[in-house]
């Protein structure tokens, strides 16, 4: 029996990736497989991110919706707290840290994989989202807890991700949240606005 955490922040590729375990698939077109996961619950971290209540809100009404387990957690640390939009979109070892604490989770639930939606849009900024960093994590995890960290977008571009997304899963791109600056609209200027609208038709 594999049980999965999914790391959850209400955006588009983790809500792809949802949809992905749910439907038991992974990848697309040729490259699609089954993917080996029984059961799946979603993690999501409050940080002091400036737009928490609109990626949180947004997470827990799709799991709600989709009827799937939702555990929060808060991690109170300024030095994670930051001006994403205005400011650098990079929180260091952001992922690191969310890893960590999902691992130790994980065992304390009796999960065995712990899933990220990392993708190769990701590359080029956040470095917590690159292969070598991902592989190590997931070899680090397995020594410490036994747990697998799996990232099978690894290999997708965001823009693929939608276009799936609407045709595999008939997601609604409008329920998910991307922007970083904690506005009641998209701001449309921050990275995550701006890699959200490139790929939006
Ligand atoms: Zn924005």
């Amino acid at each position: 029996m594999n049980k999965a955490i999914l790391l959850y922040s209400g955006g588009i590729d983790s809500t792809y990736l949802l949809h992905e375990l749910l439907a038991k698939t992974v990848g697309s077109g040729s490259r699609q497989r089954k993917n080996p996961v029984d059961e799946v619950a979603c993690l999501s971290f409050n940080y002091g991110q400036p737009h928490v209540d609109k990626e949180l809100g947004a997470a827990k009404r799709i799991t709600d919706r989709l009827g799937v387990e939702h555990l929060f957690e808060k991690l109170d640390f300024p030095f994670l707290r930051q001006d994403m939009a205005g400011g650098d979109p990079v929180v260091p070892n952001r992922n690191m840290i969310f890893i960590s604490v999902a691992g130790a989770i994980a065992k304390f639930r009796g999960s065995n994989m712990i899933f990220i939606g990392c993708t190769q849009s990701d590359y080029g900024v956040f470095p917590d989202c690159r292969p070598s960093f991902l592989r190590s994590a997931d070899e680090t995890l397995m020594g410490a807890v036994g747990v697998r960290l799996i990232s099978p977008l690894v290999g997708m571009k965001k823009s693929d991700i939608v276009t799936d997304g609407r045709k595999k899963h008939g997601i609604d791109w409008a329920e998910t949240w991307s922007c970083y600056s904690g506005d009641d609209e998209p701001c449309g200027e921050c990275l995550a606005c701006q890699e959200r609208n490139a790929c939006m038709d």
